[in-house]
């Protein structure tokens, strides 16, 4: 795969081209360009940006394919794994060292993470982090103080938010398994569309009375699945810093929300985790519904994770009023 020579100017490279072979390349290798700044790096790159609007365009994919029930129940298996992936390991584990487990099986959830399309975990981390240290701030990249689709979207677009800042996760840019999955972001989300495929084809032709298809696994298993998770997912950045309780008087706008914490497996209870965010548990009273704490006890019962780091006794006597 050709990397830095691309980077490099060259007298065959006509000036206007090489922006559009920057785009290109970062489809393929996220590290093949610098992090961009300046007032530019704020505009959204259209080209380098495609592959997320192709996902979206995908979905209508559904007018063609028809639909089946395993279609449907792959589709929301694949939303409940990687939506638990996201919450309980890119945002809980990765992004906040709320438990700790083995290397293999961080590896394995960095993977199932991956394949929701979000980017590397290395990435989501960086850029978590920074959340958390400059809440609604003007440094924070997905405020709703900014506006709704910048905070819903429009950050994930633009040409500052793409680069890996690794300053922010040393602890985890120092495995090479990490930094390899969050440089080729692309390899996940492509070999699971394909297996998708794959499998929906075998089953058409081992069960033809399940009524599914290569395609239309594809297009339900991997389009619509993937867009309906990302955007349940980037709801704690845009809807849960403006609807819902704010028990605890933080510094951002951060809300507790229960829709938002169902849809999300327990994100949406974002005022107490802005509150206190160390914790492995984000509902912190027992109604507090928080699908990814009952996951993560469920794995500590089989030994998979430990050390879940629990809610202080001063927060939740906060927490009662
Ligand atoms: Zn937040
Ligand atoms: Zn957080």
């Amino acid at each position: 795969m050709p990397q830095e020579p691309a980077l490099l100017p060259s007298s065959a490279d006509s000036a206007p081209a090489r922006p559009a072979r920057r785009s290109l390349l970062q489809w393929f290798d996220s590290a093949a360009v610098p992090a961009a700044e300046g007032a530019d790096a704020d505009r959204v790159d259209w080209l380098r940006v495609l592959p997320f609007v192709l996902l979206h365009l995908g979905c209508v994919g559904v007018l063609w394919v028809g639909i089946s029930p395993v279609a449907v129940l792959v589709a929301a298996l694949l939303y409940v794994v990687r939506m638990f992936a996201i919450t309980g390991f890119y945002h809980r584990y990765f992004s906040h060292r709320a438990f700790r487990t083995s290397r293999p099986l961080q590896f394995v959830f960095a993977l199932i993470g991956a394949a929701s399309v979000q980017r590397g975990p290395l990435w989501w981390a960086a850029h978590h982090r920074h959340h958390h240290r400059h809440s609604d701030a003007v440094e924070d990249l997905h405020s709703p103080r900014h506006g709704f689709w910048r905070s819903h979207m429009g950050w994930f677009l633009t040409r500052r938010a793409f680069a890996t800042d690794l300053s922010r996760v040393p602890d985890l840019a120092r495995f090479p398994e990490l930094r390899w999955l969050d440089r080729f972001d692309i390899v996940v989300p492509l070999a699971m569309a394909v297996g998708l495929y794959g499998l929906g084809a075998l089953l058409q032709r081992a069960w033809p009375a399940l009524g599914t298809s290569g395609p239309q696994l594809l297009v339900w298993g991997f389009f619509v699945s993937t867009v309906v998770l990302f955007h349940a997912t980037v709801t704690i950045n845009s809807l849960s810093h403006r609807f819902g309780r704010r028990r605890f008087p933080t510094r951002d706008d951060s809300r507790n929300n229960l829709w938002l914490a169902l849809l999300t497996f327990g994100e949406g209870w974002h005022n107490n985790h802005h509150f206190y965010s160390s914790s492995a548990r984000q509902g912190f009273r027992w109604w507090e519904i928080d699908l990814t704490w009952y996951g993560l006890r469920l794995m500590a019962l089989l030994g998979l994770v430990r050390d879940l780091k629990p809610v202080p006794e001063w927060v939740l006597a906060k927490a009662e009023r």
